[in-house]
């Protein structure tokens, strides 16, 4: 029993039209315009007969050298990463204060929100049904820990925390309580949604006016939303903060793909001195409204996703199929929430699964390290007695985040470039950031000396693993590699 989407039947020119590969010329075009817009002169995007896209070196690097930084296209925080970090969602940089991003964290904790019980993410993906709630959280408060702090009678939990009082770490969030030293880490200012919703900040208002006319003006559930429908686009994010939040990143690709379509109509309609707002679809202003999307490597998600080791082989058509059903079911609901007209076609299931297996191939883990470790390993440093005497203050709140006390931001993003260049068994860069970067842009770092000309490669899968195990890794990408040390160990 196969899933019948209408969508794909109705609009099946216009899919076939979008999946079409561009003309070689068209692609090294729009790498190059890419490239310069970002000053990028450091590497180039080549296509060679064989694999497609690759990325060169334009000059020689040493090892440990910077080759380049990539701007993501589309990027999210985990959904249970929220509660730990406050950061833009445009940029991904920590906002705000130390004291907010500490005492915001504890006061959520205090609320039963922390998913501070280890991370079930591998979990998933397959578990559409959500029925066990997280409601054997509600002893983390403060209640119980604050009036007793010697030994409380309530159930016990493993990791429970000391922690200080419920009106200190309100003030430490609002701001009136400082701690010592905080003003050596300085953070951008908490910029609200300019749509009115409580769930992005950003770190200026350029950030928040960026992520507006990108996508979020369709996604924000804010009253100055221009989603047709924000009850619906709350059960799409619900289902997908309970599922998969890889959706989310789907919903900002269409969302972005409906924007940038309506505006190069209006430019279009301008020129040509036509009125506005006339109905009629072209097929040529989607397609170009795509082509960043379009650019990406594809396979349908349900059939390139790698088959999770708890699922046995011989349930592998079922589990496939359950993971299609999931991507239909939100996709529904996206569909009810912001479904265009004229953009009918990026309602199918077809480009669906295809973004979505765009985003399982190519992703990149978002990571951006915590100011809140920096801070308190620049305590640490501190000589006495003034360490002493910081401690007494810094310390209750260090011992109340717990062993965790500085989580990074998590997430995951699709990077344009990074996205082109090639797997090696041995490879000669690899994506990694330096104390300095602070923001969600991938660092590609050369890890052994590149000249000039050479491809660039990194590793998807983890290199240091025997020969059969990452020839099984390696074809969920759809290709066997033949770099040298696949070729000595066959
Ligand atoms: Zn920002
Ligand atoms: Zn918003
Ligand atoms: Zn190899």
């Amino acid at each position: 029993m196969d899933i019948y989407c209408p969508v794909d039947e109705r609009c099946s020119a216009v899919i076939s039209a979008l999946l079409e590969p561009l003309p070689p010329l068209k692609i090294q075009e729009y790498y190059e315009r890419l490239l310069a817009s970002r000053n990028c002169s450091t590497i180039q995007v080549k296509l060679d007969g064989e694999f497609g896209k690759g990325v060169y070196a334009q000059q020689d690097f040493a090892e440990g050298e910077l080759i380049f930084r990539d701007q993501m296209l589309f990027g999210c925080q985990h959904p249970s990463n929220k509660i730990e970090c406050m950061v833009c969602s445009s940029c991904f940089r920590f906002i705000g204060t130390v004291e907010q991003q500490i005492g915001r964290r504890l006061y959520l904790q205090s609320l039963g929100l922390s998913s501070s019980h280890g991370c079930d993410a591998d979990e998933k993906i397959t578990d559409a049904d959500v029925s066990s709630d997280t409601s054997d959280d509600e002893n983390i408060g403060w209640g119980e820990s604050n009036e007793e702090p010697g030994g409380s009678g309530s159930r016990t939990r493993e990791n429970k925390k000391l922690c200080p009082p419920k009106e200190m770490v309100e003030t430490l969030m609002r701001g009136e309580f400082l701690l010592p030293h905080s003003d050596k880490f300085l953070l951008p200012p908490i910029v609200p949604c300019p749509g009115g919703c409580k769930e992005v900040f950003y770190c200026s208002k350029l950030c928040a006016d960026a992520d507006w006319d990108s996508c979020h003006s369709l996604l924000c559930l804010g009253e100055k939303s221009k989603a047709p429908s924000r009850a619906a686009l709350d059960k799409f994010t619900q289902h997908a903060n309970e599922t998969n939040d890889i959706f989310l990143l789907a919903a900002k690709a269409i969302a972005y793909t409906i924007l940038r379509y309506r505006k190069l109509k209006t430019s279009c309609e301008r020129k040509r001195k036509l009125p506005d707002s006339s109905d009629c679809f072209d097929l040529s202003l989607l397609r170009e409204a795509w082509r960043p999307i379009s650019m990406g490597h594809k396979r349908r998600w349900w059939e390139c996703m790698a088959l999770p080791e708890d699922v046995d082989s011989s349930e592998e058509v079922t589990f496939r199929m359950q993971i299609k059903e999931l991507a239909f079911q939100s996709l529904q609901l996206l569909k009810d929430a912001i479904y265009d007209k004229e953009c009918e076609a990026l309602f199918s299931l077809e480009l669906y699964g295809q973004i979505i297996g765009m985003f399982e191939l190519n992703n990149l883990d978002l990571v951006v390290a915590s100011p809140v470790e920096d801070y308190f390993l620049y305590i640490d440093d501190l000589h006495s007695p003034e360490k002493e005497e910081v401690e007494k203050v810094s310390h209750q709140f260090l011992d109340a985040l717990g062993e965790e006390y500085a989580v990074s931001c998590e997430g995951t993003a699709f990077f344009p470039i990074q996205s082109c260049m090639n797997h090696s068994c041995q490879p000669n860069a690899r994506a990694f950031k330096r104390e300095e970067d602070r923001d969600g842009e991938a660092t590609i770092l050369a890890c052994k000396p590149i000249h000039k000309g050479e491809e660039i490669t990194i590793s998807y899968i983890d290199e240091s693993l025997p020969f059969e195990e990452r020839r099984a890794a390696l074809p969920d990408y759809g290709f066997t590699c033949r770099c040298s040390k696949c070729q000595e160990e066959s």
